[in-house]
């Protein structure tokens, strides 16, 4: 018997590849399918005379087939099926293109209901490529599934069409309106006048009207932000009954800190390492997250906290999303410190190095025993190694770079005694504006590096007209003649074939032909642009490649290169390591850059203009699309990560802004957190629900959901 948890292998009609594409969009279960939700809905509800029908807009009619013929055009691949229907008002002509299956759909006689665009031919008014539906004389309106009623559009579906995806979820709508379960408490739905999880679900697929599309989706809203404060609260409440070591500031040795560094720390960063040394002398576990753009300087505010807590007998961590980054702040740390008298370890896979006084290649083994032994001060790795149950003598601050969430359980794992964790510093480029942090980092404190250290000068950021490609090759063969490095980006790695079901959906010939040269030329591929520019634009330059396919050996020697000089231009998709710092390249060249979000474009600039030299991004674009125009724009006028976010949520919303997988969230919730009345209303019933049961023991079926919610956020 299929339940809720029933995987989608089980399900029947879905083969194996629709399996895959499913598992894609992070759908395993029949309850994921069931709470995939429709981002927009086509209104098909009115079904007219065939005879009230008008050329330029959609209408949908419902009548008899008189008549199917299947005909192919002089080019091979073009096929058409026509068919002709009538009802008592008159008969029209319906066209498809591409869709051959189709000859053998329709039958003369039967009865179907078609919507879609009125088009004018040679032959009068015809429908265009409509959506249609097969119907039994009798069939009702609300029974119907994609024409006639208001209809569900899915989000971005790779390779799943909304149709496919409506022929199987409404069956199952139908098997499980009675056991899809309520995990919001009755009081709270009669309070906030919320649908009922079974009608909710109903609604948001196969609405009756807009009104209870919008009011489905308000409790799907509701429910996940409200899942969202009960793991945030309980994640607190777990807090607040752990204790940490207090480390009190030594004033004296900060000054001499500051005095030791080779530039002036800014007001933000003085700022900032003042809360986190003021939350590191409580007995109360810091949890504190270090949020400061691209290049602000976020390292040396880490290390100078680390260096009061090393100095009052105790030990610090700090994780890499990367080896890469592992071995640079390894680097940044030991140097930061070498007047201070601190051993600072550095353990990857492939190495272990000890820093004291100097520096020396060690084992494995010999590195965890001086740890254990309290002869390491400062471990730098990546989160999975530290992660693996090592030893500490005396762990009391945790540093992570690029991950978002650590929570209490991971925190409690890294030392030994019960009840006392490590201090948490978080730190992030992610530039999340204020108001968002607080609620989805409610658990955390928010520290801010406001602004950029002053020796820099701002990134000279240019939209590159494609007739303008020749004049920035020169200008970047300048560059490297000049000892500078440069990042190429490109948007995707090997150019892919198109997608057959794409091109049989193509609903005209002009659209089989953008689809087939958007495959084809426009997308610039990486392997594909390191032919081109290693062998015809730049033979005499040293060019690179990376791209995520390689083996991270690979990848490492390859950034070292780039980083030593050995390589002057290197090209990479997106996989381009976050916080990677090369002082040394000056260019960020990135094609297709429309292809990019702004945020994620901002974090690319980033690579460059990390020293006091001038650096450059060029942005290559061939859209002519305003709103693409429109966002390349802001890029060119700020260099602010916080106002372009901010940007970038007026433009696409929330849920492009920060990308789903990012924070686990999925896009309802984000939209949620658009709403700031939301926001409070379902912060303020999460915290009435765990004051009277903060276990949720009365309502097992929420706290299971809460758990599920949680473990998505922290695995991030
Ligand atoms: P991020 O915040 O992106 O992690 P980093 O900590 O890697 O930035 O710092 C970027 C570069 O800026 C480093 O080379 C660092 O030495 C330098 N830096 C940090 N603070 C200052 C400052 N106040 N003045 C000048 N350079 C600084
Ligand atoms: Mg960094």
């Amino acid at each position: 018997m299929l339940t809720l948890d029933t995987p989608v292998e089980l399900v029947p009609k879905i083969g194996q590849n629709y399996q895959k594409r499913l598992k894609k969009l992070g759908i395993h279960t029949i309850e994921d399918l069931l709470l995939y939700i429709p981002s927009r809905y086509e209104d098909f509800s009115d079904v007219v005379d065939i005879s009230k029908v008008k050329v330029g807009y959609s209408f949908c009619v419902k009548g008899k087939i008189l008549e199917v013929k299947h005909t192919r055009t002089y080019r091979k691949w073009m096929d058409i099926v026509e068919i002709v229907i009538e009802d008592d008002s008159g008969s029209i002509r319906a066209v498809w293109f591409n869709q051959p299956y189709l000859a053998k759909t329709f039958k003369e006689d039967d009865f179907v209901c078609l919507a879609g665009k009125i088009s004018l031919g040679k032959e009068g008014l015809y429908f265009n490529n409509p959506v249609h539906e097969r119907l039994d004389e009798l069939t009702e309106s609300h029974s119907m599934t994609h024409t006639g009623r208001i209809v569900p559009i899915y989000p971005e579906t790779r390779g799943l069409t909304s149709r496919w995806l409506r022929y199987i979820i409404k069956p199952l709508l139908v098997d499980f309106y009675n056991k899809f379960p309520e995990i919001l408490p009755k009081e709270v739905l009669k309070k906030y006048k919320l649908l009922e999880a079974k009608k909710a679900l109903w609604q948001v697929h196969f609405p009756d009207s807009f009104e209870s599309a919008d009011a489905a989706k308000a409790k799907f809203s509701f429910e996940e932000l409200l899942l969202l404060q009960l793991a945030i609260l309980k994640e607190k409440f777990k807090l607040i009954q752990k204790k940490a070591v207090s480390c009190p500031m030594d004033s004296e040795l900060m000054k001499k800190f500051t005095k030791s560094l080779p530039f002036q720390l800014t007001d933000s960063q003085k700022q900032c390492s003042f809360q986190i040394l003021m939350d590191l002398e409580k007995e109360i576990p810091m949890s504190r997250l270090l949020e400061g753009d691209v290049g602000s300087g976020k390292t040396v505010v880490a290390t100078m906290s680390a260096l009061n807590v090393v100095k009052k007998g105790h030990q610090v961590v700090f994780m890499a999303p990367t080896e890469i980054l592992a071995n640079q702040h390894y680097k940044t740390i030991k140097d930061l410190l070498s007047n201070f008298n601190v051993s600072v370890g550095l353990l990857t896979g492939k190495e272990a190095i000890i820093f004291r006084k100097e520096e020396f290649k060690t084992k494995r083994q010999t590195l965890l025993e001086d740890l254990k032994n309290g002869q390491i001060d400062v471990l730098v790795g990546t989160h999975a190694l530290i992660q693996k149950g090592i030893e500490f003598k005396s762990l009391v601050f945790v540093v992570v770079d690029e991950q978002h969430r650590f929570g209490v359980e991971q925190r409690s794992k890294l030392i030994k005694s019960k009840g006392s964790i490590p201090h948490l510093l978080s730190m992030t480029a992610t530039p999340i504006p204020r108001t968002l942090a607080l609620t989805i980092y409610g658990d955390l404190d928010l520290s801010i590096i406001k602004e950029m250290p002053k020796n820099r000068k701002p990134i000279k950021t240019i939209i590159v007209e494609p007739i303008q490609r020749n004049d920035a090759y020169n200008f970047i063969r300048k560059e490297v003649k000049g000892g500078k490095g440069v990042f190429v980006i490109c948007p995707r790695i090997e150019i892919k074939q198109p997608n057959e079901d794409e091109l049989n959906h193509s609903t005209s010939v002009q659209q089989y032909n953008k689809i087939k040269s958007k495959i084809f030329s426009d997308v610039k591929a990486v392997k594909e642009e390191y032919e081109i520019l290693s062998k015809d634009v730049f033979p005499d330059l040293k060019v690179a490649m990376l791209h995520g396919k390689m083996k991270p050996k690979e990848k490492e020697q390859i950034m070292l290169d780039f980083k030593n000089g050995d390589a002057d231009i290197l090209i990479s998709t997106s996989v381009i390591e976050v916080g990677i710092d090369v002082p040394r390249a000056t260019v960020m060249m990135i094609e297709g850059a429309e292809r990019f979000g702004l945020s994620q474009l901002h974090q690319f600039r980033g690579r460059v203009g990390r020293s006091d030299i001038q650096s450059y991004c060029f942005l290559f674009t061939t859209s002519p699309d305003q709103l693409n125009r429109k966002r390349l724009k802001a890029l060119v006028a700020s260099n602010n990560g916080f106002e372009l976010a901010q940007k970038d949520l007026e433009i696409r919303g929330p849920g492009q802004l920060y990308g789903t997988s990012q924070w686990g969230i999925g896009d309802i919730a984000m939209q949620g957190l658009g709403n700031i009345f939301l926001v409070e209303k379902t912060q303020q019933v999460a915290k009435e629900i765990l004051k009277e049961d903060p276990e949720l023991k009365n309502h097992p079926l929420l706290r299971e959901r809460v758990d599920k919610f949680s473990e998505k956020i922290h695995l991030e």
